[in-house]
């Protein structure tokens, strides 16, 4: 398993974007981008050519998208990702762009956060969900590329059902173990055990389960929250994986930067 880190796409020169990556010497990187209507071919030309110089790998682009989201559980539900019924055609569109920009870029593939999705499969937004994603995953696939939810917002047991639904071959899952804690939906290390198997990226990310009813959990340096990373990594082992381990820091500035590099002396330890 390799190193990287998420970064955001500096769209005035992406070579920016790349650079912070080679500073701190991480092989691979995720690289997100959030206003898909600003991406452009030649935006995406310059971030392969400044990636090949470095001999950085980018493993996947994590697109966002646009207008309101609340990160809780209260507005949460009616604003995150592709649930919400009237930002839904906006937000699909940017995604298929984000889509492009990968292709552009020589990336294999998109990640992102779809939403809140019901748990309940005979709930009508359940329906109309699948219809956009399958849209989505299909566009990605025409391009040859994958799509790869980012987990959180959903139990693992909602999530394998809906990979399982869409039954399309160019479906994976950006593992994020902190979320499963933050959103209080599963215990990190079961939930391998439920989608494991469909796991092609990972967000080296920690935190903490909710501790009300209103506010995700906190999110903690590595080896600070309640990801058991030892057992976390040991565990992907056991399922083949050879992807990336992308260290995920939500928060900005020079303490960004050190829990960064703590981080990655903390998984190089565990991965020696
Ligand atoms: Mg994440």
């Amino acid at each position: 398993m390799r190193l990287g880190m998420l970064i955001a796409l500096v769209e005035q020169d992406p070579a920016d974007t790349i650079r912070a990556v080679q500073d701190l010497g991480f092989p691979t990187c995720q690289v997100s981008c959030r206003a898909q209507t600003n991406v452009t071919p030649e935006l995406a030309r310059a971030l392969r050519e400044a990636a090949d110089r470095a001999g950085i790998a980018i493993t996947t682009i994590w697109a966002g998208t646009s207008g309101q989201e609340d990160w809780n559980f209260i507005d949460g539900p009616r604003t995150i990702g592709l649930v919400p019924a009237e930002t839904r055609a906006e937000r699909l569109a940017a995604l298929k762009r984000g889509a492009e920009f990968a292709s552009w870029a020589g990336v294999a593939g998109i990640s992102s956060h779809v939403g809140f999705i019901p748990e309940n499969p005979g709930d009508p937004v359940y329906g109309d969900l699948l219809a956009a994603l399958r849209e989505l995953a299909e566009h990605c696939g025409a391009l040859g590329l994958e799509f790869w939810f980012e987990t959180g917002q959903e139990t693992p047991i909602t999530l394998l059902r809906t990979i399982e639904d869409l039954g399309l071959p160019n479906l994976g899952i950006n593992f994020d173990p902190a979320n499963l804690l933050m959103y209080g939906k599963a215990n990190p290390l079961d939930a391998l055990d439920v989608f494991g198997r469909y796991v092609r990226g990972v967000h080296a990310k920690d935190g903490e389960y909710p501790t009300n009813g209103r506010e995700l959990g906190v999110e903690k340096p590595l080896g600070q929250g309640r990801v058991n990373f030892p057992a976390l990594i040991g565990k992907l082992r056991d399922l083949g994986y050879g992807g990336a381990l992308t260290i995920e820091r939500e928060i900005s500035g020079e303490q960004q930067i050190a829990d960064i590099k703590a981080g990655k002396a903390y998984l190089e330890s565990l991965l020696s």
